[in-house]
């Protein structure tokens, strides 16, 4: 059996300007080189990424992080999985918010390359599948040397130093109503770029279920809102489409400081936010 250090000699890559990218294939290979090397950089996809460190390593030749595994009442996705991948393999199956949400990323070239991981742990902003995932509830696989934590979309601030993003896993719920938009440019990513996704189920008359997120540099998702709606009867009168709406402005607005370029992002949220509900029957 090689020693972890051979493996590390092995399996090194240099680059111009001596900049060094390890290449592992194991789990285990990943974290010793955690450990060993001070912040290291973690590498999936490198399309969003704007400055290579001295020392990284890459995620992408883990078999455990390429997994597809879908099962009845859920679809599990490994963190390398490309966002091809996921559209190739998720095919109709998947929710009609993540399916939009990652028909909408880049281009061809880039949804080959860019990976689920990569979508969900930039530390800056909100990318596009975020909103979706947290709508649908998924729940994130997060693992360090020593432990393996399970944590849902609702309680994630970010992967732990040390960590890394192993498996995303989602319900395959299905949803009367399912609506996924983007702001800002199409198929590329700004400042102004947020996503929204808003789910609904109705039952006799009146909203059942009912999920909101909209994330990017701005965030909304609120727990407390969502508890208001349910219950409600529809259709839903002008009025209470109005305070509904009013509710959700000082929400969005304790939930964020923004700007005055941002200020449109809150506009444009709201604006989702009430075509949606005129949709609800
Ligand atoms: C032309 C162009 C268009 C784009 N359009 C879009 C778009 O429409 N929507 C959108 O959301 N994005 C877009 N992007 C940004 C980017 O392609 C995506 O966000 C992509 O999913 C990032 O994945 P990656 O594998 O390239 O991540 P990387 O660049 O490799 O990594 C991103 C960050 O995540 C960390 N990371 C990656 N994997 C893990 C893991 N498993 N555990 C812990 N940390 C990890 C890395 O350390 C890094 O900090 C675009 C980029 C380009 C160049």
């Amino acid at each position: 059996m090689q020693s972890p250090k051979n493996m590390q000699e092995r399996e090194k890559v240099q680059m111009p300007k001596s900049k060094t990218v390890f290449i592992s294939k194991t789990l285990s290979d990943v974290f010793y080189h955690i450990k060993s090397v001070n912040e290291i950089q973690l590498l999936a996809g490198c399309t969003q990424l704007k400055k290579i460190q001295d020392k990284s390593v890459s995620l992408r030749m883990i078999p455990e992080l390429n997994i597809i595994d879908r099962k009845e009442r859920h679809i599990e996705f490994g963190s390398a999985v490309s966002i091809a991948n996921m559209i190739l393999t998720g095919g109709q199956k998947l929710p009609v918010v993540l399916a939009k949400a990652l028909k909408s990323i880049g281009t061809e070239q880039i949804k080959n390359i860019a990976t689920l991981g990569g979508n969900i742990c930039a530390k800056d902003f909100k990318y596009t599948l975020w909103a979706p995932l947290l709508a649908l509830n998924a729940r994130l696989e997060i693992k360090n040397q020593n432990e393996t934590l399970f944590i849902p979309f609702n309680k994630f601030t970010g992967i732990p130093e040390k960590h890394i993003l192993t498996k995303v896993r989602i319900p395959l719920d299905e949803w009367e109503v399912e609506i996924f938009k983007r702001v800002g440019p199409s198929n590329t990513i700004n400042e102004l770029s947020a996503s929204f996704a808003f789910l609904a189920d109705t039952q006799r008359g009146m909203i059942a279920k009912i999920r909101i997120a909209f994330a990017g540099k701005v965030f909304f998702y609120s727990p407390e809102f969502e508890n208001r709606i349910i219950g409600t009867r529809l259709p839903l009168s002008a009025k209470t489409i109005d305070d509904l709406i009013d509710n959700a402005k000082k929400i969005f607005v304790e939930q964020n400081t923004i700007t005055d370029s941002e200020l449109i992002l809150k506009a444009q949220f709201l604006n989702l936010l009430r075509n949606a509900f005129e949709q609800l029957m």
